[in-house]
Order: C-alpha cells, then structure tokens, then sequence
C-alpha cells in the first residue's frame, strides 16, 4: 500500500521512509508542500498521507485543505505529523480536515499503531465504495437483460430533450416490441421466454452505434434513443435493427434454437416535444406497425 511522506527535512523523511518500508508499506516522496499537492493529483493517489506542518511553497495545512476540498469521491486518510504540539494547533490541524495528528518527536509503535488504524479505515471506505457502485448500477439497470431499465431510460430521455431543445440538436426514439411473444412462452416456457430477451438486448447493443441507449420498457417492448438520427427510413438504423433481430438465432437454456422478429415505431424530436408526447407517438408508430402485419417499422407523421 501506498502511503505519501511529504517531510521537508532530510533526516526524518530518511527516517520515515526507512520504517515504512520495513511495515511493508510503499513511500511516496514528497520534499514539500507543492510537491505533496502535485502527486494528490495523479491517478491512483495513496490513500494514506503523513503530512508536515512546516513546508517550504505549500505547507502541510494547506495541503490538507486542498485535498480535502478536491479529492471527495475515494479521500486519503491524513496524518499531521508535527513539531508543533500545542492544544490549539491540534484544534487547527484537525478542522483543516486531517484524520489524526501526532506531535514529534513520536514514538514509532505508536506511529505504526496509528497508520494501522488508517488503513482499516481506508479499507472500510474502499469496502463501502465498491457497494455504493454495485448499488448503483443495480438502481440503473433491468436485473435480466442488463439493459438500461426504465426509470434510466427515462431519465435519459429527458436529458436528451434538454440537451436538444439547449443546443439544438436532435434525435430518435424507438418503441421495439417482439411480436407474438406471449406465444414464445406458451410454448417453450418462460425460462426460454427470459433467454430471448437478453439475447435481443445483445443483438441490439451490437447493431447499434456506441453512443445509442437501450433500455427496458416493459416486459417485452423497449426504447432505443439515436442521438443525431432524425428517425427517418432513410437513415436504415432501425431497419438494421429489425433485420438483425429477424436472423438472429437465440438459444435457450434448453437447448433450443429460437427466431422471433420485432415491430418498431419510431418518432424523432421536434419542436416542443415531451417525454409523453415521444413515448405516445412511437406507441401510436408501434400500434401501427403490429396493426399492419408485425416485424416492421412505423415512421411517425405527428
Ligand atoms: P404482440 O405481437 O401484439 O406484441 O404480441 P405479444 O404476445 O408479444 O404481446 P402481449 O402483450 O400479449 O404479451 C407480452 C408477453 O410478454 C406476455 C408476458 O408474459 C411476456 N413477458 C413480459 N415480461 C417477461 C419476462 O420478463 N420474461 C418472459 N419470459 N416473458 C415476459
Ligand atoms: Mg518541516
Ligand atoms: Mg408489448
Ligand atoms: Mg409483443
């Protein structure tokens, strides 16, 4: 693990340098102020810093200060490690964001005791890190097809209106429904049922551009948004789309191979549109295209 020394006077960064290497640590070496700010700011930080009050450019208080205000997401645990022992710079030391502070001369087991505790605390805050992301991917994304689930895509389209009525650009977006799906599970099950909807949300992420959006509606209907597509035939996206899913073959957990199509309606943004009005015209699109024989594309005129 690594841990920042920033020490201006020789010997006791020697000194520090040389124990922590014997705890196993990894130094990072600092002769100053500035340069203690400058590596908080590289990638991969250490997560633990002993920090010097009195320091040449930057001294360790203000070092403190900055990283406390910059570095919010994954923060250091600081040690104020300091000739200056009165109660009142204590006080100081620690309001100025520091975890702990010890006044040298200090002895070395209390030290080590102390880094110690640092690093169970890192540890928990990394432990806690990794849930608060896996937590918040869960709250984003459908448990099945790791599509976008509804509330995201939502969310996205909004954005993407914003965005659109903001800079003026535009966008499509697609209502895709797989046709007679209810039949699919009647006759092999909904565990087949289940394969086939995470298939498609495969074929289409790779039929898609990179920076177009899936996401899962309902049951079996999902949105697409195509930044920069004006939804019209010309443009082919979700023609390719629809023709992807057509020769896709899905197979399921049991064994089968299995081929369903999809209707897509489509609609695109213009003027004032909201989120209700793009979702009621691609449904109108949608109703169209089930109505008028399935496995293909309504275009909306509204
Ligand atoms: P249409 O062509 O008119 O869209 O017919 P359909 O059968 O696809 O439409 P309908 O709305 O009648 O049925 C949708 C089916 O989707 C019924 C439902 O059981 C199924 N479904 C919804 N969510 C899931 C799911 O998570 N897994 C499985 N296996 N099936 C689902
Ligand atoms: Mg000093
Ligand atoms: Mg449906
Ligand atoms: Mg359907």
């Amino acid at each position: 693990m690594k841990i920042l020394i920033a020490e201006d006077d020789l010997t006791s960064r020697t000194i520090l340098t040389g124990m922590l290497r014997k705890w196993n640590f990894e130094p990072v070496i600092a002769e100053n102020g500035q340069q203690a700010w400058d590596l908080m700011q590289r990638d991969n930080p250490p997560l633990i810093v002993i920090l010097d009050w009195n320091m040449p450019f930057l001294d360790g208080l203000e070092v403190c200060r900055k990283i406390r205000c910059t570095l919010v997401q994954n923060p250091p645990y600081i040690i104020l490690l300091t000739a200056k022992d009165k109660k009142s710079d204590i006080v100081t030391g620690l309001d100025a964001g520091a975890n702990d502070y010890i006044s040298k001369p200090y002895d070395k087991d209390e030290l080590h005791a102390r880094i110690r505790v640092g690093k169970r605390v890192i540890s928990l805050q990394l432990d806690l890190l990794k849930i608060q992301q896996s937590l918040s991917y869960d709250a984003m994304h459908d448990a099945l097809t790791g599509a976008l689930n509804r509330r995201a895509i939502l969310d996205a389209l909004e954005r993407e209106i914003l965005r659109a009525n903001r800079r003026g650009s535009f966008f499509s977006l697609g209502l895709v429904d797989i046709d007679h799906f209810k039949q699919v599970n009647d006759r092999y099950g909904h565990l087949s049922g289940d394969d086939i909807l995470k298939g498609l949300v495969t074929t289409m992420a790779s039929n898609l551009r990179g920076y177009d959006l899936v996401g899962r509606y309902g049951g079996e209907e999902f949105l697409v948004i195509a930044p920069e597509s004006k939804g019209s035939r010309g443009e082919g996206l979700y023609e390719g789309l629809r023709r992807a899913v057509e020769h896709q073959v899905f197979f399921s957990r049991c064994g089968r191979s299995l081929q369903v199509t999809v209707s897509i309606g489509v609609t695109s943004m213009s003027g004032e549109s909201s989120v209700d009005d793009l979702l009621a015209q691609a449904d109108a699109a949608l109703y169209e295209a089930k109505e008028s024989g399935r496995n293909r594309i309504v275009y909306s005129t509204s």
